[in-house]
């Protein structure tokens, strides 16, 4: 293309124009900052110098001064209800939604803010019916989240199968986990209640829905036991080794009495030695060392022992050992051994605790659901002592 000589005539026109949009920005900013309260610059300036404070102070009266200062508003609500502050934000937030000049959208954002003030307060029958409103709203999938948390805490089962059922469909991740336990949890319910049938079609429930559901197997077991029905029973918990051996710790010991009930405790701890031989774990050796002790005495619990030592090493076989010692060790010794087993034995209890890979929460016993931080299985099925234990990979 030839370069002809008017275009250099253009260059000085379209420099001209920039400089005019440049002056039109800058008077409209000045005409914009002579409109904004001084109190607005003196928040800045607090806030700037680290006195936040000071700086809310100032903040707050522009709020109150400039009504239309909506986004300012809703910075200061949320300000307030993370300094904890939660009667101020809801005040602010209730405030906001009564107003009749917001938009649909800021309308639905004062809501939200003012049902999260309302969750914070610990008010929950005052924060579900508004994440309730929220179900079509930009903030739905947040709003599901809260209304299960809000079901759960309440345990109301029922409402919480709806809202996970809700929140699948909507997002697409898969709650059936979660779902079984809902449904363990009104079996659990309806059984203290004496409605056995309605407790077993629950627990059918939970394993239409979660087909791999340890717990509502657990609990079928349990019941069939209590009914005396010990051969159902120890069928039931042997189905638990298909989709997860690692959780057949739960069902060991009460395996033994129903195996003992029909006079099968020989095939009680063999079925238990094998089990520990091939898924070892500390529960398990427990519940098969003292059943080796009640049936075949102190010489093969011993043996057994130190064969576990030797095979997976570990305090809680050490334990295991110095026990057996102290009840097979002649008389003039057992007081040494004792003492050397209650040192392990303490060792043992300070670190033999099961935690919750979600939150760290530390508890004795077993739980399916975090009784700190509200997650369905986040307890791994071994003490954490094992799994320190574990080998690394390098
Ligand atoms: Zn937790």
């Amino acid at each position: 293309m030839d370069f002809q000589t008017y275009w250099l005539l253009a260059l000085p026109f379209f420099f001209g124009l920039g400089w005019l949009a440049a002056r039109v920005d800058i008077r409209h900013l000045l005409s914009e900052s002579r409109t904004l309260p001084a109190s607005y610059f003196k928040g800045l300036n607090f806030l700037l110098n680290e006195q936040p404070d000071k700086a809310i102070e100032a903040f707050i009266e522009v709020a109150r001064a400039e009504q239309q200062t909506i986004e300012l508003q809703f910075a200061l609500g949320g300000m307030f209800r993370r300094r904890g502050e939660v009667d101020r934000a809801t005040r602010l937030h209730q405030s906001l939604v009564e107003r009749t000049d917001l938009t649909v959208q800021q309308r639905t954002d004062a809501l939200y803010e003012l049902a999260l003030d309302f969750l914070k307060a610990g008010l929950l029958d005052r924060a579900a019916p508004l994440f309730d409103k929220l179900k079509e709203s930009d903030h739905e999938e947040a709003a599901l989240r809260h209304l299960l948390d809000i079901h759960v805490t309440e345990k109301d089962w029922l409402q919480a199968i709806a809202a996970s059922l809700t929140l699948e469909h909507k997002t697409g991740e898969d709650h059936r986990s979660e779902r079984g336990h809902f449904y363990c949890e009104l079996a659990i319910l309806s059984y203290s209640r004496s409605q056995f049938e309605e407790a077993q079609q629950f627990l059918d429930q939970a394993l239409t829905t979660h087909k791999n559901c340890l717990r509502a197997r657990v609990l079928q077991g349990q019941w069939a036991m209590n009914d005396a029905k010990f051969s159902e029973a120890c069928q039931i918990w042997q189905q638990l080794e298909q989709p997860d051996p690692d959780y057949l710790f739960l069902v060991a010991k009460p395996m033994v009495d129903c195996l003992r009930q029909l006079n099968r405790s020989t095939e009680a701890l063999t079925l238990l030695e094998s089990w520990l031989s091939r898924y070892p774990s500390l529960d398990l050796l427990a519940v098969t060392f003292q059943t080796a002790l009640e049936i075949r005495g102190e010489n093969y619990a011993h043996a057994l022992t130190r064969q576990e030592l030797a095979r997976h090493p570990s305090l809680g076989a050490l334990e295991k050992y110095f026990e057996s010692q102290v009840v097979m060790a002649p008389v003039e010794q057992r007081e040494e051994w004792q003492r050397m087993r209650d040192i392990v034995h303490g060792q043992f209890e300070r670190l033999a605790y099961y935690q919750c890979h979600h939150c760290g929460f530390k508890a004795r016993s077993f739980h399916w659901h975090c009784p700190a931080c509200g997650q369905w299985d986040s307890y791994p099925p071994r003490r954490q002592v094992e799994q320190d234990l574990q080998p690394r990979v390098n």
